[in-house]
């Protein structure tokens, strides 16, 4: 029989990323002791007590369907944290429990958007979001932010970027892949333009306790009653619990909305698994000090690997204030050599590096950014100092 793939398919592109991830997999299997930088999931174990709660529940006999947006308890465990956090008032009805968030990302992709219909996704983005709105045959508009404005979207941007047909835009704060994120006074000047042409903003905010310095997160939602209608919260259990297996993930907001979802849900996964959401209701009800803990690692992880890149000469590095990644921009070293071959984008500084010094790194064309690359630092700071002392070297070597 010959194989025909829908269409839709044609519109994903394999990420870029992938090879290099392959490379970096095939050399470790070697026994090449290669620096990896690539993760996307903190390198911390899941809290002994989450896990406990699932062991709870699989003993008990929890295993079986449970309603389809979630168990109440874990719907309102996710009502009551942004309620405790941030003061946001969410119903029951108002909140569905899906596998991640970005099981959750793509059901609000699936109940909104239609052939036509433009999303506005700043870069550099999280691959993800352009895959999800192709895939829900709707068109990403791209709408790149600069390194000199710490890579956030202007309201000028946004404004300019609005047309008829726009229908939402998607931030991300703290971001995934350079750990930006904005003041409340910069989200309020968003605000404005977005309820002006009344777009739906979907806010990704699966960073929101992986912060630094003191710095205040705050959600899209709680800008005023009339944002938070047309706002959709996404969050879960991944990152700031270490959950990235468990695969729990939700939404808050537009009853309608998250009764569609509901809808697709109960005719495509049906509920995320029992006892995964008895752990996330562990996680969302227990102590919080396994964050704090986390997010203490993490911060001096970020500033040895921001200052460590600043002092290398044609790299800059701009200060994140949140998630675990940087993304220093490599575009002063472009245009160098090394043997006959000439590095002239974020790739071949990739290959470089890993071929050469065996240091796996995103390059940045992967999320829409050819000027830098991403490092996660959810790796071990033995790890991080030996990496960075590689590419030091390998900087060094160019001429
Ligand atoms: C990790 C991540 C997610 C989602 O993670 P799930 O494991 O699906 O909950 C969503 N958005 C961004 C930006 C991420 O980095």
């Amino acid at each position: 029989m010959e194989v025909k793939i829908a269409g839709r398919m044609s519109q994903i592109k394999p990420s870029p990323t992938l090879a290099i991830t392959a490379k970096a997999k095939a050399l470790k299997a070697q026994g090449v002791d290669v620096v990896g930088f690539g993760a996307g999931e903190p390198d911390f174990d899941t809290p002994e007590h989450i896990k406990e709660a699932a062991v709870k529940a699989l003993k008990e006999g929890f295993t079986k369907y449970t309603p389809v947006p979630g168990i109440d308890e874990l719907r309102q465990a996710v009502a009551d944290q942004l309620a405790r956090d941030y003061g946001l008032e969410y119903a029951k009805e108002e909140i569905i429990v899906s596998c991640g968030a970005k099981h959750s990302l793509y059901n609000i992709a699936m109940v909104l958007l239609e052939p036509g219909d433009e999303v506005i996704i700043p870069s550099p983005y999280w691959v993800t979001y352009p895959a999800q709105v192709y895939i829900a045959e709707a068109t990403p508009v791209i709408v790149e932010t600069l390194d000199g404005n710490d890579f956030k979207l202007t309201p000028e941007q946004l404004e300019e970027a609005i047309t008829p047909m726009t229908k939402a835009l998607i931030l991300n704060y703290p971001s995934n892949p350079t750990g930006a994120s904005y003041t409340k006074e910069e989200l309020e000047k968003l605000a404005e333009v977005a309820l002006k042409h009344d777009i739906w903003v979907i806010s990704d905010e699966i960073y929101d306790k992986i912060i630094y310095d003191g710095f205040q997160h705050v959600p899209f939602a709680t800008l005023s009653p009339e944002v938070k209608e047309n706002t959709l919260l996404v969050n879960g259990v991944s990152k700031t619990y270490s959950m990235t297996g468990w695969r729990i993930g939700w939404v808050a907001g537009n009853r309608d909305v998250v009764a569609a979802m509901n809808k697709l849900q109960s005719q495509s996964t049906s509920n995320p698994t029992s006892m995964a959401q008895s752990a996330a209701l562990a996680a969302l009800q227990g102590p919080q000090d396994c964050v704090a803990e986390m997010v203490k690692a993490f911060q001096e992880r970020r500033d040895y690997i921001v200052q460590r890149f600043n002092s290398m000469e044609g790299v800059s590095c701009f200060n994140p204030s949140g998630a675990f990644y940087v993304f220093p921009s490599f575009a002063g070293l472009y245009g160098r050599r090394y043997g006959d071959r000439v590095i002239q984008s974020s790739l071949d500084f990739a290959d470089y590096l890993l071929n050469e010094f065996k240091v796996a790194i995103v390059p940045g064309v992967a999320f829409g950014e050819d000027k830098g690359a991403r490092l996660s630092y959810a790796t071990s700071m033995e790890n991080i100092k030996k990496g960075l002392d590689r590419i030091e070297e390998a900087i060094s070597q160019l001429k």
